[in-house]
């Protein structure tokens, strides 16, 4: 096979080559793992001034290989204080429209997305973050620390603005972010193969219509079913946390409050849940952290698995999107979780980390492809409860391809900014859409620009339920009347 790390004009040709032109400035902020591996990709795809383009990160590690690609590295922390006079003089400039793009951690998303509305900027970011100490800050009741809560505030941006001015894309990369598309092209086949639809009828065109769909279909929930079986090539060290992106943002994730959107099917709520008062209603959280939380999931390679319910974005987002009815009294709604099975040395260092009180170790490691085995990422969803049972549609990438496809990244990473520059195509074509979120998205193009760096993208059908494969010492309470009831997904202590 070729090696096409040092030749990105070669890949081009089988990667899509140019998608769209950005003629004003560009920011990135942030160049952690996201970063380093989305710039090699705008350069691929997009057509700008790499002179144009600054990267902003207050860990200078990365300055040497920002300033290889002919991009410019400002080492500052955004903060507060300092944000708008730091961003603006370097997105307003006369040269054209300028683009946001926010990779970072510890930055308010909404803060910096209204400000790009104001100098009429687009916007992108992959995960609503808000400043720094927030996530963790005990003052705070947990129910403003839920995605559900960060999301209500991106939505009330979106709303304060009556849906208009400079795209602002929120949480776009891949889960949350091309799960959401990978839901429609998942709901169509599924759709197709129950008799409902031919393959060649249109798809939906509004949000209500999918709603209808999924509905029509039998869905009674999705899982974003995630399996990474990427290997480290060296043994985890005890006390060293490891994992295949963000530390800090897994960390962040597992200590969170577990979240899931509710569906109307569901019996049973868990005694620890918790509704939220206000805003979309779709979604409870637990009195428990999202990465001590497990739940009963399936991925093709594995088969059955026990994964992490950690809290996302998704899961509330596609909840809501495919409610029918009234926020408190849905006619409507599928239950969505995450189910994520993270990559072994992760999953040891999630242990580690629980042993400590939720503390996290002085070392730190993101795997870098150079220090990864083998193994893949396996990433998709998975539509239950319907009249075929399950059914998992997803990306299946392999660290080799990764390698072959781009510089920089691992299959995880590859995932994600491919996903970011599907939203970023979209955005700089669809430039006055307000502030949206993937699920808003023209699925079809997004995954056109994002495919040729899914790997295999595919569909299976499983009859794997959550009351297979149990095998418990004591009786178990569980619903035998309908296998998909979340208190059967669940792993908990036997009552
Ligand atoms: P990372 O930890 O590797 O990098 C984050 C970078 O932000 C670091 O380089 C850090 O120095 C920088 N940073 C920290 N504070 C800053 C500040 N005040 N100002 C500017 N920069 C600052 O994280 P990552 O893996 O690159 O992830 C980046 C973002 O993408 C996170 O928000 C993460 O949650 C999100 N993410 C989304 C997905 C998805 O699929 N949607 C997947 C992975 C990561």
């Amino acid at each position: 096979m070729t090696d096409l790390r040092q030749t990105p004009q070669q890949s081009e040709a089988f990667t899509g080559g140019i998608h769209a032109r950005i003629d004003g400035p560009v920011v990135m902020i942030g160049f952690g793992s996201i970063g380093r591996g989305l710039l090699p990709l705008l350069l691929r795809h997009i057509a700008f001034d790499p002179a144009q383009l600054t990267v902003i990160d207050p860990d200078g590690s990365g300055r040497e290989l920002a300033e290889s690609f002919g991009v410019r590295f400002l080492a500052q922390a955004l903060k507060p204080d300092n944000f708008r006079a730091v961003l603006e003089p370097l997105l307003d400039t006369p040269q054209g429209r300028g683009f946001c793009i926010n990779v970072s951690v510890d930055v308010s998303s909404v803060e910096v997305m209204r400000l790009c509305q104001t100098l009429e900027a687009l916007y992108i970011d992959s995960s609503v973050e808000p400043w720094a100490g927030y996530f963790h800050d005990k003052n705070i009741d947990i129910a403003a620390r839920t995605n559900y809560a960060l999301r209500e505030m991106m939505l009330a941006e979106g709303r304060a603005r009556n849906r208009g001015g400079a795209t602002a894309v929120s949480s776009c990369g891949a889960n949350p972010g091309m799960v959401s598309w990978l839901v429609k092209e998942a709901l169509l086949n599924l759709a197709r193969d129950l008799g409902l639809r031919h393959s060649d009828d249109a798809a939906p065109q509004t949000r209500r219509g999918w709603a209808q769909l999924m509905q029509q279909a039998g869905v009674k929930g999705i899982h974003i079913a995630e399996r990474d079986t990427q290997r480290s090539l060296r043994p985890k060290p005890m006390n060293v946390f490891v994992n295949t992106w963000s530390v800090e943002g897994m960390v962040a994730e597992g200590l969170a409050a577990a979240e899931l959107g509710w569906g109307t099917h569901e019996r049973w709520l868990p005694p620890h849940a918790r509704r939220h008062k206000t805003g979309c209603l779709a979604a409870i959280y637990m009195m428990q952290s999202g990465g001590d939380t497990r739940v009963r999931s399936w991925c093709p390679t594995p088969g059955p698995q026990r994964a992490f319910l950690v809290p996302h974005h998704e899961s509330v987002a596609i909840a809501d999107y495919y409610t029918i009815g009234a926020p408190d009294r849905p006619e409507y709604r599928p239950t969505v979780h995450y189910a994520y099975r993270p990559s072994n040395v992760a999953l040891l260092s999630l242990d580690e980390m629980f042993e400590r009180g939720g503390k996290l170790p002085k070392k730190q490691q993101v795997l870098g492809e150079e220090d990864i085995l083998d193994g893949m990422d396996e990433l998709g969803v998975l539509l239950y409860g319907h009249a075929k049972n399950a059914y998992w549609y997803g990306s299946q990438l392999s660290i080799e391809q990764a390698r072959i496809l781009a510089p920089h990244q691992n299959a995880t990473g590859l995932q994600v900014t491919s996903g970011m520059l599907a939203g970023i195509v979209w955005a700089l074509e669809n430039p006055d859409a307000g502030v949206v979120e993937a699920d808003d998205m023209d699925f079809a193009r997004c995954l056109d620009v994002q495919r040729p760096y899914l790997g295999k993208v595919a569909g299976y059908y499983t009859d794997w339920h959550p009351l297979k494969n149990r095998g418990s010492l004591v009786a178990e309470n569980l619903d035998r009347d309908d296998p998909w009831q979340f208190r059967n997904v669940l792993v908990r202590t036997p009552s």
